[in-house]
């Protein structure tokens, strides 16, 4: 007989100890599995972590070449006039050299002719038919962008574990590189679980709330480079879960579930994460607020998330734990969200546990980082999330925190420029 999948059953064993969020996360950490790299076109690796070092192949410019358009001459000459000889755009080389009386027409981004060592721009030019005057003194190297002068052949320009963004991939590009090896996107299932969960269109009846988890999950999983290969809402029906999570194993490198890991009757996810043969649960519950009643299991190098089913306590667990877990599985050199102190504008009254309190930084007149919670932080109130850009941590004491103090704000954007509430 499967026993019920209240916490009344495993009380006072050490899976049910409450962790610490850091004491959870090195747990985490020591997990999580590498995925594997793959090659893609330059083109396509926008938002990927690259998994080498990117080394300039060659100098870059790879020759000298003109900033501006204008004359390319020898800067000791003294000739009262120069006769143009060419003209050199940009995208060939012509066959002309720059002697004394000598000047080749140049325009910006085109090969410096052999001879000339400055470009006089055209503005401090004057025209007279097939020849032209310079009326100021030329420096040698004047408006010339030498050989590697941006970029050194053998330089490491990227480091492996860098995510690129369009300085990166506009670099790649411009030295051939071609495609890049990143890290393969981890293959990601979100479900939601829940009689009582609706979908956006339809009709909701008593006693039934639409699904926020899954969408919301997939919203900020978007801004991590995964494949979401499973998405969907399924009842609290046990045998179905365990159908679902046993075939989202085989693939999956990450699933995460929301619901059913409370003290219900009906919360299955707990019951079979404790309970499957081959599923190793890490912990289960957490000294943190909100988000206690986290459950992490790994089945060989899958790893599964049972989120907390209020929304506030999953996408709080999701930034603190997942987040992280999946920037590790990628090879990210910048697994962590900053953590900055900032001064409370409001006095705060702490909780039995640390409390990760959505909030708004912002920058005072002064120039310091100054926080203020959303408002009402109910796990279930999903507005407290909207316009937070952090999270308070508010340690658990005796006393209310006052407007003043300073604690630690985890950035999950930029400060805001003035306090914007
Ligand atoms: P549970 O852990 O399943 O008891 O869920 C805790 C609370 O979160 C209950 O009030 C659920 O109705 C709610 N909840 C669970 N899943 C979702 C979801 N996907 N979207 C919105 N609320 C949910
Ligand atoms: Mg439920």
């Amino acid at each position: 007989m499967q026993p019920p999948p209240g916490d009344h059953v495993h009380a006072n064993t050490d899976i049910d100890r409450m962790l610490p969020p850091a004491e959870a996360s090195a747990i985490i950490a020591h997990h999580v599995p590498k995925v594997s790299v793959q090659t893609v076109d330059v083109g396509q690796s926008a938002g990927r972590v690259i998994a080498t070092d990117i080394v300039a192949p060659h100098d870059h410019p790879g020759w000298p070449a003109s900033t501006m358009d204008g004359f390319a001459v020898l800067a000791a000459d003294l000739s009262p006039w120069r006769e143009i000889v060419g003209t050199q755009n940009a995208g060939d080389v012509i066959d002309a050299e720059v002697t004394e009386g000598y000047t080749v027409r140049i325009m910006t981004g085109a090969p410096v002719p052999h001879g000339a060592d400055a470009v006089v721009p055209v503005e401090d030019t004057e025209l007279m038919e097939d020849h032209v005057v310079i009326h100021r003194d030329v420096k040698p190297g004047e408006n010339i962008r030498q050989p590697g002068s941006d970029i050194r052949a053998g330089e490491l320009v990227i480091p492996a574990g860098t995510r690129l963004g369009f300085a990166e991939v506009g670099l790649l590009a411009s030295l051939g590189i071609t495609p890049v090896t990143v890290a393969r996107k981890p293959k990601v299932s979100i479900i939601s679980t829940g009689d009582e969960l609706k979908d956006p269109h339809e009709p909701i009846g008593p006693g039934q709330i639409r699904d926020a988890n899954r969408f919301a999950l997939a919203a900020t999983l978007a801004d991590e480079p995964v494949e979401i290969t499973w998405i969907g809402k399924a009842p609290d029906d046990r045998v179905g879960l365990e159908t679902l999570l046993k075939e989202r194993m085989k693939n999956d490198d990450i699933i995460l579930t929301s619901g059913g890991v409370s003290m219900g009757e009906k919360d299955y996810i707990k019951a079979i994460l404790f309970e499957a043969d081959d599923v190793d649960l890490h912990f289960r519950r957490l000294f943190m607020k909100p988000g206690k009643p986290l459950n992490f299991a790994t089945r060989g190098e899958t790893m599964i998330f049972g989120l907390p089913g209020n929304p506030v306590s999953s996408l709080v667990t999701f930034e603190l734990f997942i987040r992280p877990a999946i920037r590790q599985m990628i090879g990210d050199r910048q697994i962590h969200r900053p953590t900055v102190p900032v001064r409370l504008l409001e006095e705060t009254q702490p909780s039995d546990r640390i409390e990760y309190q959505r909030a708004i930084v912002s920058l005072d007149e002064e120039g310091r980082l100054v926080g203020r919670s959303t408002g009402m932080q109910r796990s279930s109130r999903l507005a407290s999330f909207l316009g937070a850009n952090a999270f308070l941590v508010i340690p658990p004491r005796e006393i209310p925190w006052s407007a003043g103090e300073t604690v630690e704000a985890m950035m999950l954007g930029a400060p805001l420029a003035s306090d914007a509430s």
